[in-house]
């Protein structure tokens, strides 16, 4: 196996899993790829299910552009983003497995999918409810991979 097959067979592992948000700066740190899961809900259904898709943020001007190329497919993605490493020189920089918070009122800890919604309030109890506001300023994303 070549080196360019090996990064297309992790790229390709890491975008389809659906566990994981992949960001992946430029040389230049002007700008980044995202690629998350999110929930859509079917209209005629009603059912919810998970869908993987990516955005272009530009880390200088700001703003983020939902799937700039096309609508997300992993065929298409995985060699996007193998040429994006490969000869763009672009890095993955993070690789995120979900959030977590801690209340800054009674220290309770919650942690989260990257696809679920980080909760408005604490739902701790001691000895009264805790009814601590939250949002997602608060939270932390679980890195496990940091290649930066
Ligand atoms: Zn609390």
């Amino acid at each position: 196996m070549t080196s360019h097959q090996s990064l297309e067979h992790r790229v390709r592992a890491l975008l389809g899993n659906h566990e994981l948000k992949v960001v992946l700066d430029s040389p230049e740190d002007d700008y980044r790829f995202e690629y998350y899961t999110t929930i859509v809900k079917d209209r005629k259904s009603g059912n919810s299910r998970q869908v993987r898709a990516y955005r272009l943020i530009d880390l200088r001007k700001g703003g983020a552009t939902p799937e700039p190329w096309d609508v997300y497919d992993i065929e298409k993605q995985t060699g996007l983003v193998t040429n994006l490493i490969d000869v763009g020189r672009y890095r993955i920089s993070r690789i995120v497995a979900g959030w977590t918070i801690k209340c800054p009122s009674c220290g309770k800890v919650v942690q989260g999918k990257i696809w679920s919604a980080v909760p408005k309030t604490c739902g701790g109890r001691g000895s009264k409810k805790c009814r601590q506001k939250l949002d997602d300023s608060l939270a932390e994303e679980i890195v496990i991979d940091d290649e930066a």
